[in-house]
């Protein structure tokens, strides 16, 4: 059974009438993956503790931020009204990604229905994240004796700038952001691999340019653990993204991640990162495609 990481509380902390954030879409998916009885194991995380944050970000901007008390720009920033539910949520989610890469090294793989947060920087959010959950995943892994060196792989439209300005001075993180070249954020720090991609690349030239860059950076760097952000804001209908890929596209990415680690044996955490439509149900079989990606890819039998 693969192992699917998710709590009711992602869909559930208050945002205003018409916020842009899709809070519905994770209860949605989850629902869709319940009903179409796909063989997988649902775990629910625990919030994480915020001490643990304080190992990747400022000590004062985790206290302001935990206890309200970060001046409105900054929440501004973010993109969130500061509320408790806000923060219990976010504990949560940083909770899931760690107990997804826990998942993953037991069973080769494991998804979490919301995470990558990877706009969180040291001491500042933004973009719809407070902490950065990709950062923290990586420690975790990077806690089991076996695991030496984690890969980053973040194909979210947007690039992974608080990613990549985290682990800047680390040797045993590795970033590569798959991203466009003229979207959020207008600032991109150095990721360790950097592709960026032009307005209105479609799934043909998406797929012929990071595939390629997959093997080569596996090859390289020969990660002991991979973290997979399948943000699906690379879609053609997405409303923050402006490439052109359609659903297979999506899914041949996913599916190319998964069969790359899998051939490897290198354990993958996935998140599944970006996606954003007014019709938040259009959402979930683009979603969904990473959950039959690695249910064809670690369950062959399972008949998906
Ligand atoms: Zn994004």
């Amino acid at each position: 059974m693969l192992p699917i990481i998710y709590h009711p509380i992602y869909s559930n902390f208050p945002l205003p009438e018409g916020h842009r954030y899709p809070l519905q879409k994770y209860q949605l998916l989850k629902t869709h993956i319940d009903n179409e009885k796909w063989p997988v194991q649902t775990f629910e995380p625990e919030p994480l503790n915020s001490d643990t944050l304080k190992s990747i970000h400022d000590h004062d901007y985790v206290n302001a931020l935990i206890s309200g008390e970060l001046p409105l720009v900054k929440m501004r920033r973010i993109g969130f009204p500061w509320s408790p539910n806000l923060i219990h949520r976010s504990l949560t989610s940083l909770g899931g990604t760690t107990l997804t890469v826990d998942k993953a090294i037991k069973h080769g793989v494991a998804i979490h229905l919301t995470g990558g947060y990877h706009h969180a920087h040291h001491d500042f959010g933004s973009g719809f994240c407070l902490f950065n959950d990709l950062i923290l995943a990586a420690e975790h892994a990077l806690s089991y004796p076996q695991i030496e060196k984690v890969m980053i792989v973040d194909c979210d439209v947007h690039q992974g700038d608080g990613t990549a300005t985290l682990a800047k001075h680390r040797a045993d993180i590795v970033t590569l952001s798959v991203h466009c070249e003229k979207n959020f954020p207008s600032r991109k720090p150095e990721s360790d691999i950097d592709l960026p991609m032009p307005i209105g690349t479609d799934s043909h030239s998406y797929l012929r340019e990071f595939l390629p860059c997959l093997t080569l950076a596996l090859a390289q760097h020969e990660p002991d653990m991979v973290i997979y952000d399948a943000g699906v804001d690379i879609h053609v209908d997405d409303e923050l993204g402006y490439f052109s890929v359609c659903q297979s596209g999506i899914a041949q990415r996913d599916q190319a991640v998964f069969s790359a680690c899998y051939d490897h044996q290198i354990p993958v955490a996935a998140v599944i990162g970006g996606g954003y439509r007014t019709e938040q149900e259009a959402l979930v079989p683009l979603h969904a495609e990473l959950v039959l990606s690695a249910l064809r890819t670690y369950y062959p039998h399972s008949g998906i």
